[in-house]
Order: structure tokens, then C-alpha cells, then sequence
């Protein structure tokens, strides 16, 4: 393996990801999915966008002031002030570097920028020599470059390389592409502009068609060597390419696909299950790599068949993602160690503070139910990694309800470090209890959707709530687990208002 076949790694999962609908996150959960893609081995971490919000900048500042070995990113429009913003922001990280871009496609072009191709070619020279004035690591990126005329395509790329761009970007930014076409305009830019050999061609997937994994692989194939992805395939609309997948499908078709990165796959279903709990966002069963179903086996003949030879129907093993087969059950006389074990099994690695809240909340939880399954230990600790630095959070809840008279709900609540609380009534006891928590922190965002979902089977299962909200166009998703439905509602609304006080300050957030 030479350096010529090394791809590096870009993850977007904090920009791209986090602007993705419902999704945000606070500073101090930022920080925790960045240390993870440190861990990971991630080369460069897109930590955000330093224009969006003071809270983005922060984020982005802090997430440089602690970084390691990974570049940290930010993004800018090609502007002065977005660009001058992402230095300030970044500056601070031993490896840092300014993302900037512009459309050029026709349409972005005509109605979005209203621009002329001559000016917006000029003002890709600009930008990136700005850029490069502040620091030395600029990335260019042409916003809608899959549906960008080839010609100005190779003038832009010509002029940014130029202008100092040292690694190139072509995003398929609405997912319109399909994988031999995207290489070939991979290899087109290689083949046809002058100075490409000055810069690291990198690819941006959208998967719109479900094809982000396939056109970056097939432009790695082609000559890209830099592939920004996300944990979860998080990203706007149908998401960005998944960095589990990238990844996977590099080391276990490495026969087809012969290139490296600096990857640590053993950390995937821990990164995963991170962003899926800090988010809110949970991943689809049968989701490739990280769904729950991802490795189980449950036909009769494929269950036969890895009992004779684990690889008959095993193309990966679960070790390789960091999923170790648990051998461990857990019941009311479980103590620290055995529950430190599961969790460590259960692939997920958490401070010892959070792992004596987990440990407390996990003894109560074996006192109500009688098993306590992997699952159940997934909805707990998946909840406990909620941010502890919420403005607003639940502490309890008393309930009156049933056919006899209205329900009531007698909630308590921390509002900035202030206990609160208040008696409301309702028509049951689920609108009781959110008319309580609107009585404490008025508000006029939208109930969207309120699900409940049985994590295992049984009546004293755990319940897990999904709540979303909507503010003027910003919709934000919450999860809470408890055994009892009403608490685990109440605190799934807390944490979707958390997350709305997080995007509140942010504007509109740009495609890419
Ligand atoms: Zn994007």
C-alpha cells in the first residue's frame, strides 16, 4: 500500500449531519461525537459552520482548541466574512482547515446566486487566495458539481488549485448521480485540468437514490482520494454517504477496492449508537453495518449454515464493527462489573460518572422488571447520554388519570438551574403532561409526532418516546425510555425542547 492509494477520511456528521432535518446538538454533545471521530481516527472533522449561530462558532472553536491529530474543518461561503469567521474559528487546532464553496452549476447559477459563470469563476480565485491569506489547508468545493457543465467545471477546479485550493471537492449535492457517471467526471477533472496533480480530489454524496456509498466508492475507483461521509448516513434530506459503509466496503472488498485509511472500524457501532442517541435520530433495523439487524440470523437454513462455518453466510464478523457477541445476562443481583462488562459488550464507552447514573437508573429498572434485556440497557444508557448540560431537565412526574375525572399532572422540572413546578390539567394524561411542561416553558412550537415504541416484549417493558416539534420550518426530534410511558414522554419532550432552544438561534442552513 502506497501513499497513493491512502483515502482520507472527512466526516461531516457535525455540519452536514447536524443540519439535517430534526437534528442539533449542544456544545458539550458536539464535543463528545468529536472525540469519538478522533478516536476513530477520522483525518479531517468537519465541525461546522462558523457563520450559522454563535453557538456554531463556539462548537467549532472549542471542538479546535481540544483537537488531537484530525484537521479540524469549518465551512464558508465564499465570502469575507464567512471566510475570516472559519479561521478565527479553527485557528486554534495544531491542523486546522477553511472549507469554502460556491455553486456552479447553470441552475444555481441563474437562480440562486444570480450570478454570470465569469464572475462566479472570478469570485472562486478570490475566495480561495483569501482563504489561503489565513491559512495554509483550503478546501474548495463546486455546490452542485455533479450537475455542473464540464468545461467551466475543469475552469473552476483550474482556478481554485491556482488560487491555493489543495484539496478539491465535487459534491453531488442534490444525489442525482449514478456511479459510472460520477467516476467518469472524476476522471474527466484528473484527465483534462492541468494542475489536478496539486490537489487531493475529494467526493460529497447525497443519497437521494440511496447511492452515496456507491458513487464514492466508484470515484475512489476513478481517482478521488479524500471521501466525506457522515456516522448514520446523517446529513440533509436522504443524508450524506455513511462513513460504517465507506469504510466497511473498503476493508472487506479490499480485493476489489485496494485502498486504505486510517480508520479504527472496532469503534463504529459505538459512534453510531453516540450520534443515534445524542440526536435522536435512530437507525433503521435492517440499516447496512449498524442496524440492530445488521448481523442477526434468523432463517432456519442461515442459522444452520453458521453453525457449520460462521463465513457461509458472514461476510464481515460482528467483532470487525466493534459489536462482541454478548454472553452476559443481567438481572436484579447484577453488580458494577457485570454491568461495566455489558456495557463494554453492548459497545459503548461512557465516563464514570455517567456509568454510576447508567448503574443507579439500571437497579431501579431491574427492581420493576423482571429481565432485563440488551435492548432494555440500550434504552437506558442511550438516554443517561443525553447531554447532562440541557438548560431545561425533567425531574419528576405525578400523574391522576383513568375514566373517572380529567387527568392531572403534577411536573417538576430544572429551567436554567432553577426547580420549578407546576399542577395542569388535560384531556389525558399525555396532553396533562405536556400542557405541564408548556405551563413551565411557554413555547409555541408544534407537536408533529408522538410515538411510542415497546423496547422489549411484555407489559412491564421500557417504553421508548419519540416526540418532534416544529417552530417555524425547524423541526427538532426527542427520545426518552422509561418504564413508565408517561415519564418517558415527558422527558422525550424535554429533550426535543432542548434541541430547539439549540437550532432557534441558528439561519437557514446552507446545501452543500
Ligand atoms: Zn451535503
Amino acid at each position: 500500500m502506497t501513499e497513493s492509494n491512502r483515502i482520507v477520511i472527512f466526516d461531516t456528521t457535525l455540519r452536514d449531519g447536524e443540519q439535517s432535518p430534526g437534528c442539533s446538538m449542544n456544545l458539550e454533545e458536539k464535543l463528545k461525537v468529536a472525540v469519538i471521530l478522533e478516536e476513530m481516527g477520522v483525518d479531517v472533522i468537519e465541525a461546522g459552520f462558523p457563520v450559522a449561530s454563535k453557538g456554531d462558532f463556539e462548537a467549532v472553536h472549542t471542538i479546535a482548541a481540544r483537537a488531537g491529530k484530525a484537521a479540524i474543518c469549518g465551512l464558508a461561503r465564499a465570502t469575507k466574512g464567512d471566510i475570516q469567521g472559519c479561521a478565527d474559528a479553527v485557528r486554534a487546532a495544531p491542523r486546522h482547515r477553511i472549507h469554502t464553496f460556491i455553486s456552479t452549476s447553470p441552475l444555481h447559477m441563474k437562480y440562486k446566486l444570480q450570478m454570470a459563470p465569469e464572475r462566479v469563476l472570478e469570485i472562486v480565485s478570490e475566495s480561495v487566495a483569501f482563504a489561503r491569506s489565513l491559512v495554509e489547508d483550503v478546501e474548495w468545493s463546486a455546490e452542485d458539481g455533479s450537475r455542473t457543465e464540464p468545461d467551466f467545471l475543469c475552469r473552476c477546479v483550474e482556478a481554485a488549485i491556482k488560487a491555493g485550493a489543495r484539496t478539491i471537492n465535487i459534491p453531488d449535492t442534490v444525489g442525482y448521480a449514478v456511479p459510472d457517471e460520477y467516476a467518469a467526471l472524476i476522471a474527466m477533472l484528473i484527465n483534462r485540468v492541468p494542475n489536478i496533480d496539486q490537489a487531493v480530489l475529494s467526493v460529497h454524496c447525497h443519497n437521494d437514490l440511496g447511492l452515496a456509498v456507491a458513487n464514492s466508492l466508484a470515484a475512489v475507483q476513478a481517482g478521488a482520494r479524500q471521501v466525506e461521509c457522515t456516522i448514520n448516513g446523517l446529513g440533509e434530506r436522504a443524508g450524506n454517504a455513511a462513513m460504517e459503509e465507506i469504510v466497511m466496503g473498503l476493508r472487506t472488498r479490499a480485493d476489489r477496492l485496494p485502498f486504505h485509511n486510517g480508520i479504527r472500524t472496532e469503534l463504529i457501532t459505538r459512534a453510531s449508537r453516540l450520534v443515534s442517541a445524542i440526536t435522536g435520530i435512530s437507525v433503521q433495523p435492517n440499516k447496512a453495518i449498524v442496524g440492530k439487524n445488521a448481523f442477526a440470523h434468523e432463517s432456519g437454513i442461515h442459522q444452520d449454515g453458521m453453525l457449520k462455518h460462521a463465513q457461509t453466510y458472514e461476510i464481515m464478523t460482528p467483532e470487525s464493527v466493534g459489536l462482541n457477541k454478548s454472553t452476559l445476562v443481567l438481572g436484579k443481583h447484577s453488580g458494577r462489573a457485570a454491568f461495566k462488562a455489558k456495557l463494554k459488550d453492548l459497545g459503548y464507552d461512557l465516563g464514570d460518572n455517567a456509568v454510576e447514573e447508567a448503574f443507579v437508573r439500571f437497579k431501579d429498572l431491574a427492581d420493576r422488571k423482571k429481565d432485563v434485556f440488551d435492548e432494555d440497557i440500550q434504552a437506558l444508557v442511550d438516554d443517561e447520554m443525553v447531554s447532562a448540560d440541557q438548560r431545561i431537565r425533567f425531574v419528576s412526574l405525578d400523574l391522576h388519570c383513568g375514566s373517572k375525572a380529567p387527568a392531572k399532572a403534577d411536573l417538576e422540572l430544572v429551567i436554567d438551574g432553577a426547580a420549578r413546578q407546576v399542577s395542569a390539567g388535560g384531556d389525558g394524561p399525555v396532553d396533562a403532561t405536556f400542557n405541564a411542561i408548556k405551563a413551565l416553558f411557554p413555547h409555541t412550537a408544534d407537536l408533529q409526532l408522538y410515538q411510542v415504541h415497546a423496547v422489549t416484549e411484555g407489559t412491564d417493558a421500557q417504553a421508548e418516546v419519540t416526540v418532534r416539534l416544529s417552530e417555524q420550518g425547524k423541526t427538532v426530534i426527542g427520545q426518552g425510555a422509561h418504564t413508565d410511558t408517561l415519564v418517558a414522554s415527558a422527558r422525550a419532550y424535554v429533550h426535543a425542547l432542548n434541541k430547539l432552544l439549540v437550532k432557534r438561534e441558528k439561519t437557514a442552513p446552507e446545501a452543500l
